[in-house]
């Protein structure tokens, strides 16, 4: 969203609690529904960074401190230049769908495509294209942006529906993001549940829901919902790494020394490889459905895993377009290019790349399509295919996803999350802050691997 746009509004019929001034429930059409269920789509990482950005900032702790980690690390300690603004600058691979919704809180640019039009002129193809603006390290060409070609995905808003739900549907939206169709037994159930017996008790009320780009924001009526529910989400950052494992069972083992505070069994801090600090660094491009699914609907993400069970819970035939936009919100693929080993715990699949085609004209114009505006029958004479190339490898032609940070390295990572390159100086500096005694302090080797955080039968960090 444009800064200079004006401030975006959705209007809202809702039901207050008179006396304490607090929404009971809403009314919602497609608009709305489109907009919260678009959230779960949305990388942590940008979260962090939308958050940031608004009026009164907020902070999500752990998570706030990986992100900063990734600023504060220097270019030299990423496996590519483009892996510190990749981390940076976390997309959402369903960004096209999520421009098309009345209002999108994610400020991500459309991806572009660069190709080396050097090599691409050879008529050679091969790994050719990134979506980074970035170099081919073949021929050392900066690569040159294009615009590709294509049909859209059959994903359009179109008639009455909308982006992920269908048609004339409405729903009633709970002040904690519960959401399910409107009918009367819905309504009287949540009443009921309230201990709401008296509709002297209520007064409707039409509100402007004013996102800030954080989320619903019910300020003006209830002070409850004060907090954005996506810190509610990821207050408890640390926990990401106990998350339930959905790791394929061959997934590679990775090793931490902790040191671990005697007096309370409290691990301090980690002294970890690249291989630990790029799967955590990978978390920031993790989509927010996907972290409620890992962390199977934890209580202790709050609203947003009410928002989820609501998903899971609607009937497809009747209120979400397809199955497969379903999936897309209860399983939410990583953007393009943005995945990591495939051997890491808790491999997220990336969105299906395209086939991409280069062509140029007889009068020397360069085109780059993909299969939807390519005739495969008829694909051109000079029509070469092009690769895209892997940001993360030092190797572009690599077609295994590599992992964010180069090694062999050794970093610190407190409980946290603030990660630095590991030195002892930092250590002892940094125990002394804690005021922890170097006697209180024991090494103990903590193994991650396909079931969960292992330490002996302890999740410490
Ligand atoms: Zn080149």
């Amino acid at each position: 969203m444009a800064s200079n746009e004006q401030k975006k509004i959705v209007k809202l019929n809702v039901m207050v609690h008179r006396k304490l001034n607090q929404v009971v429930f809403a009314e919602a059409d497609k608009d709305f529904l489109d907009i919260l269920f678009s959230f779960l789509t949305i990388p942590l990482g940008t979260i962090v960074r939308l958050l940031r950005k608004q009026s009164h900032p907020t902070v999500i702790g752990s998570l706030n401190n990986l992100h900063t980690s990734v600023e504060n690390l220097e270019e030299r300690r990423f496996q590519a230049e483009i892996c510190k603004t990749m981390l940076l600058g976390t997309r959402n691979a369903y960004g096209d769908e999520c421009r098309k919704l009345e209002l999108n809180i994610d400020d991500t640019e459309p991806t572009s495509f660069y190709l080396c039009q050097p090599c691409a002129s050879k008529r050679i193809g091969g790994s050719l294209l990134s979506t980074f603006d970035s170099r081919h390290s073949s021929c050392g060409s900066r690569l040159t942006p294009m615009t590709l070609r294509s049909r859209p995905n059959g994903s359009e808003v179109d008639g009455e529906d909308g982006v992920f739900v269908k048609g004339m549907a409405t729903f009633l939206v709970t002040d904690d993001l519960q959401v399910t169709p409107l009918s009367t037994l819905a309504t009287f159930r949540l009443l009921n549940n309230l201990g709401i017996t008296d509709a002297v008790l209520l007064e409707k009320k039409s509100l402007d829901v004013d996102f800030e780009q954080q989320g619903p924001n019910y300020r003006s009526v209830s002070a409850r919902t004060k907090r954005s529910f996506f810190c509610a989400t990821i207050q408890r950052g640390t926990k990401i790494l106990s998350l339930k494992k959905k790791c394929i069972n061959n997934c590679k083992k990775i090793h931490l020394k902790a040191t671990v505070r005697k007096s309370d069994k409290k691990v301090v801090y980690a002294e970890a490889g690249e291989d630990f600090v790029s799967f955590i660094f990978s978390v920031l491009t993790f989509p927010l459905g996907s972290v409620v699914e890992l962390l199977d609907c934890s209580p202790v993400l709050g609203c947003i895993a009410n928002l989820y069970k609501s998903v899971k819970e609607l009937n497809v035939d009747r209120y979400l377009k397809s199955e497969d936009h379903k999936v897309l919100l209860l399983s939410p693929k990583l953007a393009l290019q943005y995945s990591c080993n495939k051997d890491q715990p808790l491999s997220i699949s990336e969105a299906k790349p395209h086939n991409y085609y280069y062509k140029t004209s007889s009068w020397g114009e360069a085109y780059l399509f993909d299969e939807t505006f390519l005739d495969i029958n008829n694909p051109g004479e000079g029509t070469v295919t092009v690769n895209l190339l892997n940001p993360k490898s030092p190797a572009p032609e690599a077609t295994k996803a590599e992992g964010f940070v180069k090694g062999p390295a050794m970093f610190m990572v407190t409980d946290d999350l603030v990660v630095t390159p590991f030195s002892s100086i930092s250590c002892i500096t940094y125990l002394e802050e804690l005021k922890v005694p170097f006697s209180d302090i024991e090494e103990k080797v903590v193994v991650i691997g396909d079931e969960e955080v292992r330490y002996p039968n302890k999740n410490y960090l």
